[in-house]
């Protein structure tokens, strides 16, 4: 089965290191065939708002044409794919495919990390207690996943909800249901995985298991390095194990 990762990251998002081509190298060592680039998108914010974890607008001409470049140097050794790791904000969605239409892009992942402002408070990965938080980030991954736009949903269990369980393993039951009904593949994240992060969670990937969804694995690289760590990428495929999931190594985005 040849390899395909979508989740990578550059330092444009501000806390990512290395090289584009450091990313690819690494892949190569991996024997990952598919290397696909997925930074953090730009938001086209419009009161000024300027995120601390994402490129801007002006950053993003460069951040593609960098990639298409070393799509074109590596033809034949790895498959470059361009994308976005983006939110689903549903007042910036529409501005922001109208950026994003100007560049080839291949692919977008979502990645929701907050439900609505983007504001340390309302991070997705806050652990918090509301039933009412966790139902609204189960709403708006499904309405953004309806609009056809993502290949496949990252980390599906950032939101922390610490409350209630039986009514944690019911909303991601939902969130799978539709997941499924859509043919949106779930993502292992091996970040979360490698860090000790609360995601993956396996009460998700219980409902995952049941529901029968489609899993792959996202290595969310934020250092060249972790592409070729072999452990971490074996760790995931241990993980899904535990549950009786297998993972598609290979899926293809097109
Ligand atoms: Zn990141
Ligand atoms: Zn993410």
């Amino acid at each position: 089965m040849e390899r395909a990762n979508y989740h990578t990251h550059t330092p444009r998002c501000m806390h990512a290191i290395g090289s584009e081509r450091e990313y690819v190298e690494s892949a190569i060592q991996a024997g990952i065939k598919i290397l696909g680039f997925s930074d953090h998108s730009p938001q086209p914010y419009t009161d000024g708002f300027v995120s601390t974890i994402r490129m801007t607008m002006e950053q993003t001409p460069e951040y593609i044409e960098t990639l298409l470049r070393l799509r074109e140097e590596y033809a034949g050794k790895i498959d470059i794919k361009i994308g976005f790791e983006a939110e689903y904000i549903p007042n910036l969605f529409e501005p922001l495919m109208k950026e994003l239409e100007k560049y080839p892009v291949d692919y977008l992942i979502l990645g929701q990390h907050f439900v609505g402002e983007e504001t340390p408070s309302k991070y997705s990965g806050r652990i918090h207690d509301e039933p009412e938080w966790l139902k609204e980030y189960v709403d708006v991954v499904i309405e953004g996943l309806k609009t056809g736009a993502f290949a496949y949903l990252a980390h599906p269990d950032l939101i922390h909800f610490g409350g209630d369980k039986e009514y944690y393993a019911e909303q991601m039951t939902r969130l799978c249901e539709a997941c499924k009904k859509l043919n949106i593949p779930l993502e292992i994240n091996r970040l979360g995985l490698c860090e000790g992060r609360h995601y993956p969670t396996d009460l998700f990937w219980q409902q995952a298991a049941k529901v029968g969804n489609h899993v792959i694995i996202g290595y969310d690289a934020h250092q060249p390095q972790v592409l070729s760590d072999e452990a971490g990428y074996q760790a995931c495929k241990d993980y899904a194990k535990r549950f009786g999931i297998e993972v598609d190594e290979g899926y293809r985005i097109y």
